[in-house]
């Protein structure tokens, strides 16, 4: 029996990981922690009962106390609560299936507690990876990946000798508007962002999957979980998202994992990680594929990747205030207050507006957070 905790629980990834939980007979929920969605976190709570959970503010934990009154489960809200999740005593594995750098203090502080990490939450080690990975390896903790194309190469890693790797390929759909002019992108609505050709997530993600910042994103990611340089990751545009994602390596052998698009398998392989099991769904079947294409991502029109690269090049604090921008200018365009195209106009006058702090702690990562969100609120 494997015990987990669950940030971001209401979530895409968190409520695929119930999913996962679900099927399997046996993982036990110590905790669960969610934003404000109350309803949905209830019914979790009466059908996996944790022992503790945690809402973001303390009204809704108040409603929520009240209306799960009649069971023995531990309410709490803020940052306190979501550490009191992240290092409860029973967890073996915690999900970071939270969105943004909300997810930075929870993620150090379990690997602090020796727990070992699903991390979908690619944020913290976009900002973080200096401090996490090392801590990770000085705790004897494990960080797993979540994210679908990270653990398509993780699982192509598995056996092999990491110095052996030539290059990443990470594969990309392109998203929902692959193929099309910056004029043709300049008045795109809120609405056709959200179609993601492939993949049903949550809004950030995907509105990142529309700008590229979110292949960028993983380009960091990547470089922190296995140690390689930014120029031996290279992004592949397949658009149907078949393969999702490949190593090469010194001989000139190119492996690859290829799968239907469903993250219930990069969510069980972690929390299972080495053992693999079955997972209902749908399987490949090429005699229907016929053919996977390949292109070249288009970084003249889809300015998140370039952007990505220049921030992790000067590294530092530099990937926080382009993740930080990002966070704060897709939350503007989802509120319909700036167009697509300002997004990547806000990210790179952040980027230029700073001065990069090398090697930042933990406190100077959140502070150049603040400072990017208040450019931001005093500029646009
Ligand atoms: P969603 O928006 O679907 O879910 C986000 C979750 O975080 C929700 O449970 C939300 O709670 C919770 N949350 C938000 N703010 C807070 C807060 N202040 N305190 C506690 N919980 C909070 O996001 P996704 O599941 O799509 O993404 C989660 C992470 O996983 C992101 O970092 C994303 O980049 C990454 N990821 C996602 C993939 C996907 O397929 N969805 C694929 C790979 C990576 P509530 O809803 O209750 O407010």
């Amino acid at each position: 029996m494997k015990t987990i905790a669950v940030l971001g629980s209401t979530g895409s990834i968190g409520t695929q990981t119930l999913d996962v939980v679900r099927a399997n007979r046996d993982i036990q929920i110590a905790a669960l922690a969610a934003g404000n969605n109350i309803g949905l976190l209830e019914k979790q709570i009466r059908e996996f009962h944790p022992r503790i959970a945690s809402v973001w503010e303390e009204r809704a934990a108040r409603e929520l106390r009240a209306s799960v009154r009649d069971l023995d489960v531990k309410i709490v809200s803020g940052m306190d609560g979501l550490l009191e999740i992240a290092v409860v005593p029973e967890a073996e594995i915690l999900v970071t299936a939270i969105v943004g750098m909300i997810g930075l203090r929870p993620t150090i502080e379990a690997i602090k507690a020796g727990k070992d990490i699903a991390l979908a939450n690619k944020e913290t080690l976009v900002t973080a990876g200096h401090i996490i990975m090392p801590l990770a390896k000085e705790r004897h903790v494990r960080i797993l990946p979540v994210d679908s194309e990270h653990s398509a190469i993780f699982q192509c890693l598995n056996g092999e000798d990491p110095a052996q790797i030539e290059r990443l390929l990470i594969t990309a759909s392109g998203g929902p508007f692959r193929g099309r002019t910056r004029a043709e992108l300049q008045n795109v609505r809120v609405e056709d962002a959200l179609k993601h050709p492939n993949w049903n997530m949550g809004q950030k993600i995907t509105i990142d999957s529309a700008t590229l910042v979110n292949k960028g994103l993983e380009v960091m990611e990547a470089k922190w979980l296995f140690g390689v340089d930014l120029d031996k990751i290279q992004v592949v545009v397949q658009p149907k998202s078949i393969i999702h994602s490949m190593v090469e390596f010194r001989d000139g052998a190119v492996m690859a994992q290829l799968g239907a698009a469903d993250m219930r398998l990069p969510i069980q392989y972690a929390l299972y990680y080495p053992e693999r099991r079955y997972l209902a769904g749908e399987r490949l079947d090429f005699t229907l594929l016929t053919q996977i294409t390949f292109e070249k991502p288009d970084t003249e029109v889809f300015l998140g990747l370039p952007l990505a690269y220049r921030a992790s090049r000067e590294g530092g604090s530099m990937p926080t205030v382009f993740n930080a921008a990002n966070e704060k200018a897709v939350s503007k365009f989802l509120h319909r207050e700036i167009g697509f195209l300002d997004i990547y106009r806000i990210i790179a006058e952040c980027m230029d507006a700073h001065r990069v702090k090398e090697n930042p702690s933990v406190e100077e990562i959140l502070s150049a957070e603040q400072e990017t969100y208040a450019l931001i609120e005093s500029r646009w």
